[in-house]
C-alpha cells in the first residue's frame, strides 16, 4: 500500500513537476532513533521527502524538513528559498536539540548554493556535513562513515531523469495548448498533442547526443534553430509526398513548431543540471594567495571540477569546462579565495554570491565590481 502511494506521488508530481509541492515542515523520526542517531535535513518538496524517507528505510535517524516553499533542494537553494534562515529555523524549533547528544546535521550537497556551513556553525553550534547529491546514495554515504565519494557528489542527467523532465514539460505544455486548441482549433487538437509529446521526449531523451556541444558554449538559440529547421524539412518532405498538403498547412505547422521548439529547447538550460543557466561568460577564478587547501570547494562542487593538491594545500580547477556556475564553491570557501570573473576582468564578490545566490526565482541580479 505504501509503495502504491509512493508510486502515485511519483507519477502525479512528475506530471506537475514545474509546480511547487509543499509538505509539512518539522521533525520526522525514522525507526527508533537514539541520542547518537544521525540527523538529516532536506527541503519540504513532497517528492524529495518521500525519496529521502525511502532511502533511510531500515535506519534509525531523525529527518528535519526545512521550509523551501515546496521547491526542490537545488532550485530552492540557488533561488534563495532554502537559506541559512530556513535551516536555523528548523534546527531551533523542531526540538531536535533535546533529542540528540551531538551537533552534526547532514544536508544534501546541492543545498550548498544556499546554506552557509560557516554561518550555521556560528549561529547554532551545528556542524553541517554535506551528504550525497541523490537520496538513493544515502546508504553508501553512511557505510562510508558519512563521506560522499566522487560518484555521490556529482550531478548526472541519466535516462530516467531526462524522461521525467520530458514528461513534465510535455504534460504542462499539452495541458495549456490543448485547452486553447480544443476551444479555438479543434481539428489540430490531436496532432498538436502528439507533436508536443514527441518533441519533448525526443529533446530530452537524445540529450547525450548534443549535450556536450551545448555545454561547450554553443548557443542554445542555434540549437533551437537547427531543430526547427529539421522539422520544417520534414514538413516539406511530408507535403511533397502527400498530394493534399497545402501552403496553409505548411505555414500553420511551421508557426506551431516554431513556438514549441523554442519553448522546449530554450529551457534546456533549466531542464539539464549539466548546463550553466546563464552568465556563461563568467569563470570561477582561484586567488592562490588566499587558498589554504581546505577543500570545501572540492566537497561541494556538483560537477567535480576541483582537485586539491594536499601537499601544497592549494585547489586547482583541472575540469573547469564542466562548471555550471552554481556558485557553491564560492559561497562555501571560508577564505574567500574564489570568485567569478568575466572576460572584461570584472569580478563578482563572494559576498554578492552569498547574498543573491543564483536568484533563479527572484530578481536574478548579480552586482559586478573590480574591487575584490
Ligand atoms: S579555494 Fe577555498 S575551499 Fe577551495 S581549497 Fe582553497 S581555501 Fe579551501
Ligand atoms: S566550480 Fe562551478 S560547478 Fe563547481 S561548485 Fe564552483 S560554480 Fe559550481
Amino acid at each position: 500500500m505504501r509503495f502504491l502511494g509512493y508510486a502515485v506521488a511519483n507519477v502525479f508530481e512528475t506530471l506537475l513537476r514545474l509546480l511547487p509541492f509543499p509538505c509539512r515542515t518539522g521533525l520526522i523520526k525514522i525507526g527508533k532513533p537514539q541520542k547518537d542517531s544521525p540527523v538529516f535535513l532536506t527541503c519540504n518538496y513532497h517528492l524529495t521527502v518521500q525519496r529521502v524517507k525511502r532511502a533511510l528505510k531500515g535506519m534509525d535517524a531523525y529527518l528535519l524538513i526545512a521550509n523551501s516553499r515546496g521547491i526542490n533542494v537545488w532550485c530552492a537553494a540557488a533561488g534563495g528559498h532554502l537559506t541559512n534562515h530556513e535551516v536555523i529555523s528548523v534546527l531551533k524549533t523542531s526540538g531536535i536539540e533535546g533529542l540528540v547528544g551531538h551537533r552534526q546535521v547532514i544536508l544534501p550537497q546541492l543545498a550548498a548554493t544556499g546554506v552557509e556551513l560557516k554561518i550555521i556553525k556560528e549561529k547554532t553550534g551545528w556542524r553541517i556535513i554535506w551528504g550525497p547529491v541523490y537520496a538513493k546514495d544515502i546508504p553508501v554515504f553512511m557505510q562510508n562513515k558519512m563521506k560522499a565519494g566522487r560518484m555521490e557528489r556529482e550531478v548526472k542527467f541519466p535516462f530516467i531523469q531526462r524522461l521525467e523532465v520530458a514528461i513534465s514539460w510535455a504534460f504542462s505544455l499539452s495541458l495549456l495548448a490543448g485547452i486553447i486548441a480544443a476551444i479555438f482549433f479543434p481539428r489540430v487538437f490531436v496532432p498538436l498533442i502528439l507533436f508536443i509529446w514527441g518533441l519533448s521526449l525526443a529533446t530530452f531523451i537524445f540529450y547525450p547526443l548534443y549535450g556536450s556541444w551545448l555545454s561547450s558554449g554553443k548557443g542554445s538559440l542555434t540549437f533551437s534553430l537547427l531543430v526547427w529547421g529539421v522539422i520544417l524539412l520534414a514538413l516539406v518532405l511530408y507535403s511533397h509526398l502527400s498530394s493534399g498538403i497545402s501552403w496553409r498547412f505548411l505555414i500553420r505547422w511551421g508557426i506551431i513548431s516554431f513556438v514549441f521548439v523554442f519553448i522546449t529547447t530554450l529551457d534546456l538550460k533549466g531542464g539539464s543540471p549539466l548546463l550553466a543557466g546563464g552568465f556563461e561568460e563568467l569563470k570561477v577564478t582561484i586567488d592562490e594567495d588566499k587558498c589554504r587547501g581546505a577543500a570545501f570547494c572540492e566537497t561541494v562542487c556538483p560537477r567535480n571540477c576541483y582537485d586539491v593538491n594536499r601537499k601544497k594545500h592549494k585547489a586547482i580547477l583541472p575540469r573547469a569546462e564542466r562548471c555550471v556556475l552554481c556558485g557553491a564553491c564560492i559561497i562555501q570557501c571560508p577564505f574567500d579565495a574564489l570568485y567569478f570573473k568575466n572576460p572584461e576582468g570584472e569580478v563578482i564578490l563572494p559576498g554578492t554570491m552569498r547574498k543573491y545566490k543564483q536568484n533563479l526565482l527572484g530578481k536574478r541580479v548579480m552586482k559586478t565590481g573590480n574591487n575584490r
